[in-house]
Formats: C-alpha cells, structure tokens, sequence
C-alpha cells in the first residue's frame, strides 16, 4: 500500500502548523484606484498579463492602465494567455517580458492569468527551461507580481502555485514557492459582473471544492478550517440563487469573498483527490477546471464519509443540504458533464489521479481501484 493508512482527523493533530499569508489584500469596489499606491511601488516598468477578453470586459485592465498612466508608469500588455496555459505559453509571455525588461508583473483575468503572470515572472529572470520551474528553487527571486482576480474561483490571487499544463506528460502539474506568492491582490468583485453564468458556475464550484477538500484533508489544521467553514457557508447562502440564474451585486461579492478563503485553505492544505481527478478531465475532455471537479464532489463526499463523517455531515450541512442525494443533485444541475469514457481511459485517469502526491493527503487511504469506482459512479456507469 502507498500511502499509509492514518484515519486520526483528530484536533491535537491539527494543532502542529506553520502559517504563512503574505499577500496584502484589498478587497471591494474601485479597490484598485483607493489603493493605487500599493501597486505602484512595485516597479516602474509592468508587464500586465491577461486573457483574450477578461482583462478588457471585466473593466479592470483599462482601470489598471489608467492607474499606471496617470503615475507615469511603463507598461506593455500580453493578452496571449490561453485557458489552462501550457510551458509553452508561458515562456512566449517571459521573452515579452524580457524584451521589455519588465521590474514587476501584473496577472489580470482568471486564474489562467493569474498563474501564467505568476509563471512568467520567474521566468523573467531564471535562464531555466520551462519545464525547470518545477524544481521551485530560483537563482533570481521572481519579479514582483500583482493580481487582480476577474472570476471567483481559483483563488490564486493569494496562493503561490502556478498551474500549467504540460503537454510533455499529458497532465496539469503545480508547482510554487514562499517567492511565489503576489505582493498585493486587488480583489473587486464588481470586475466579475460580466462573468458569464457557466463560468460563475463552475468557478464557485472550485472554490468549493477547495475549501471541501482543504477541510477533509491531512493537512487540514485548526486554522485552515476556519477559512474552510466560513468559505462553504458562503457557497451554502449563494447555492439557491445560483441554482436559479438569479445572482445579484450581493452574490458577486460573497462569492469572491469565498474564492479568496478558498485560497487561503489551499496554501496551507493543498488539495486531493478531487483535483487529482478533476486534472484528467481538463486535460483529455477539456471540461473547465471548476466543472471537472464538481463533476467528482458526490462521490468524494461519500467516499471519505467512511473516516470523517462528522466533517462531511457539516459540508451538508454548510451548503443546506441533507443528503448526498440531495447534495448530488444540486451539483449536478450546476454543472452537468455527459461524458463516455472507456475502461481504458477510466484505467489511465486513475492511474494519472494516483500518482499524484496529493492524493496522499485524502483523509481515507486511497487505492487506484477506489478512484476507478468513484470515476465510474461520478460519470454514472
Ligand atoms: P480561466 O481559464 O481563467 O477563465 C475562464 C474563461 O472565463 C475564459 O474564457 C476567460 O476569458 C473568461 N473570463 C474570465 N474573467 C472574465 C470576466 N470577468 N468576464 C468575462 N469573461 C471572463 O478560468 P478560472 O477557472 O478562473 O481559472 C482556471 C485555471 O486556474 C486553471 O488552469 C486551474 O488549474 C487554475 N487554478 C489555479 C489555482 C492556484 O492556486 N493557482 C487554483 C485552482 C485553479 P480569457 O480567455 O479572455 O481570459
Ligand atoms: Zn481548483
């Protein structure tokens, strides 16, 4: 057996962490312009890294422009960021970089911006292959960076991994150290109002699932499962009018408020299982990350209930519902994904997913076989 059995979820073990939050965070409407200054010490010279369209119909790279103007601030714009970003695209955004001779890197978008922004400043400054970022040990610490947050998900505006895709070993890999972590983050969540429905969707759903997993985890400390609870209880008040298509400014807010506790969780517990699996479905299917995990949140609550049932009962709970029927229901209709995979793929995803370190911070101990049954049961075959 790979990973050792340990069923204690008990307190005193909670009670041994080490706790880092270094990014300053900022949080509400027009933050960015109350807070201008923040942003401006960081350099002189900003590469401001975005989408195709978030930074500009979110509003915040034409904010983010008038900030650096009006301080007589350089600044060049990639605006080549792809969804999920690869090694690829990221080394493409640090020779822009470079050839700009950027002091300090802006990520403006989703998480895919946000990642690639915080990729591309290590890349900036390190002769390393790309592939080398993943040894997270840098001559050169990364340039500075900066988030703002365009959906309300990833929460990576006060996390330091970076998550790209690799081709090269057919699967979305993390990687992040103490440097990685953004200065400052300029969370306003009026910067998601032109957030389609599907994307507010499956980003609530990852925040979520981080907040889910980083409470049921081995990791999980004292400390992460305040941001956890508080995190989910947010998700619970904001799951009916979400069901409905009928989220207000209100909701705008508490569902940033909560991808930014979801963030926190996951800096101190990473996650498991479900990312774990939730990677393959991204990779292979190209289902959005957040509707990949959600697709796998029933069953990962069923399965672990078996060694922390009193935790999964609150998880129920927090989102108000009273059954993992119930639960499974609701999830469902957030996100639903109608996928066929054959033995073969269900055999490769489980592998990929049980190779991953991760997986061995899930509270119950896992075998490929489980993740096999829980593909299949997710996938309803
Ligand atoms: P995303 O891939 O950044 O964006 C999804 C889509 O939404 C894109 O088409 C994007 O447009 C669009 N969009 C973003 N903001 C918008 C806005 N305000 N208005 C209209 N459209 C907007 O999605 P995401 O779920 O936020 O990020 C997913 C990535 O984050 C994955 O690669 C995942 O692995 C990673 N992740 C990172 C962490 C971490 O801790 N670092 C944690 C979890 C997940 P554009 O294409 O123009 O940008
Ligand atoms: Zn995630």
């Amino acid at each position: 057996m790979r990973h050792a059995p340990d069923l204690d979820t008990g307190r005193w073990k909670q009670m041994r962490f080490s706790y880092e939050m270094p990014v300053k965070v900022y949080f509400g409407k027009r933050c960015l312009n109350k807070c201008r200054h923040h942003l401006c010490s960081l350099g002189s010279r900003f590469l401001l890294v975005t989408g195709r369209s978030s930074g500009r119909l979110s509003g915040a790279l034409d904010d983010a422009v008038s900030v650096l103007n009006e301080n007589r601030l350089e600044y060049e714009v990639f605006d080549g960021v792809v969804n999920n970003p690869t090694l690829e695209n990221v080394a493409e955004g640090a020779i822009t970089a470079r050839r700009f001779h950027a002091d300090a890197v802006l990520g403006i978008g989703g998480g895919s911006p946000l990642d690639a922004a915080k990729a591309i400043a290590v890349l900036a400054v390190n002769d390393i292959e790309p592939h080398e970022l993943y040894t997270n040990k840098f001559e050169t610490v990364p340039l500075p960076v900066a988030a703002i947050p365009t959906t309300s998900g990833t929460g990576s505006e006060v996390t330091p991994y970076s998550i790209l895709t690799r081709n090269d070993i057919k699967t979305k890999k993390s990687f992040g150290c103490s440097d990685m972590f953004p200065k400052a983050a300029f969370l306003d969540p009026s910067y998601t109002y032109s957030l389609p429905y599907n994307v507010t969707v499956d980003t609530a759903a990852d925040a979520f699932s981080h907040a889910a997993e980083g409470y049921l985890s081995k990791r999980s400390t004292c400390l992460s499962d305040i941001y956890a609870v508080e995190c989910m209880a947010a998700f619970g008040r904001c799951l009916p009018l979400l069901l409905k298509n009928n989220i207000k400014e209100q909701q705008r807010d508490e569902l940033m408020y909560m991808a930014m506790l979801g963030g926190m969780v996951i800096t101190h517990t990473g996650t498991t299982i479900v990312h774990g699996l939730g990677y393959q479905l991204t990779y292979n299917r190209d289902i959005p990350h957040g509707r990949a995990n959600a697709v796998f949140m029933e069953q990962y609550l069923r399965y672990n209930s078996k060694v922390c049932g009193e935790k999964v009962d609150n998880i129920l709970k927090l989102t108000g519902t009273r059954t993992f029927d119930e639960f499974g229901s609701a999830f469902g209709r957030l996100g639903n994904v109608s996928i066929d995979l054959s033995p073969e793929e269900i055999d490769l995803y489980a592998e990929m997913a049980y190779q991953k370190k991760s997986t061995s911070f899930n509270p119950r101990v896992v075998e490929k076989e489980d993740l096999k049954k829980i593909i299949k049961e997710a996938l309803g075959r």
